[in-house]
């Protein structure tokens, strides 16, 4: 190792990141020491106070810093109809959409044995309390259209299959294999408009 103790502990922990390999590490390192010093001492700031903070909202499960998130408490919301999402920012892409007014349940990941993702991380269990209350009458699985995505939505329509309520999943418009958070308003509009009953 060339570097001093503590940048090369810097170097490792910017590891953690996404997509972020050594070297781009000691980019990243290099470029905040040496340009963006206060950038950087901000970044740390943000960071510690984000982690800290940031959790998941009780009744959707998306980041949120208070117990229910701003749009959970909304009394502008549809509360009869339900968005079942991957993650956080395919509920920025149907909101882009704007035209659906119901409320969201996000799983923050797919059904994925191998990554030992089951139904217990995905909050499955909490998503059937939740519809089970009995103010839900639809219920959208808007799972991206990957195998994975495919395999959870089945799972989520035979957990709640027993309630009485509408089960419908996107269908026309997402491209087999597509991401709901990279595809335009006006597909994903056609698609919730082309959504399917499952059951
Ligand atoms: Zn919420």
């Amino acid at each position: 190792m060339h570097f001093s103790p503590l940048l090369e502990q810097l170097i490792e922990a910017l590891r953690c990141l996404p997509g972020v390999g050594p070297r781009t590490a000691q980019r990243m390192a290099f470029q905040l020491l040496e340009r963006n010093r206060e950038k950087g001492k901000q970044l740390a700031t943000i960071l510690q106070t984000a982690m800290e903070n940031i959790r998941h909202c009780k009744q959707c499960r998306t980041f949120s810093e208070t117990e229910y998130c701003r749009l959970c408490l909304s009394n502008e919301r549809d509360k009869t109809i339900l968005c079942i999402i991957e993650n956080p920012a395919d509920m920025t892409a149907v909101e882009q959409m704007g035209h659906y007014r119901g409320l969201y349940f996000v799983l923050m990941g797919r059904l994925s044995p191998l990554d030992g993702i089951g139904p217990e991380e995905l909050g499955i269990p909490q998503l059937i309390s939740f519809v089970a209350k009995g103010n839900i009458k639809e219920v959208i699985i808007a799972t991206n259209p990957t195998m994975e995505g495919a395999a959870t939505a089945y799972y989520i329509s035979e957990s709640i299959k027993q309630y009485t309520l509408k089960i419908t999943r996107i269908a026309h418009g997402v491209p087999l294999g597509g991401e709901l958070e990279y595809i335009d308003s006006g597909t994903l509009a056609h698609a919730f408009a082309g959504r399917e009953e499952v059951i």
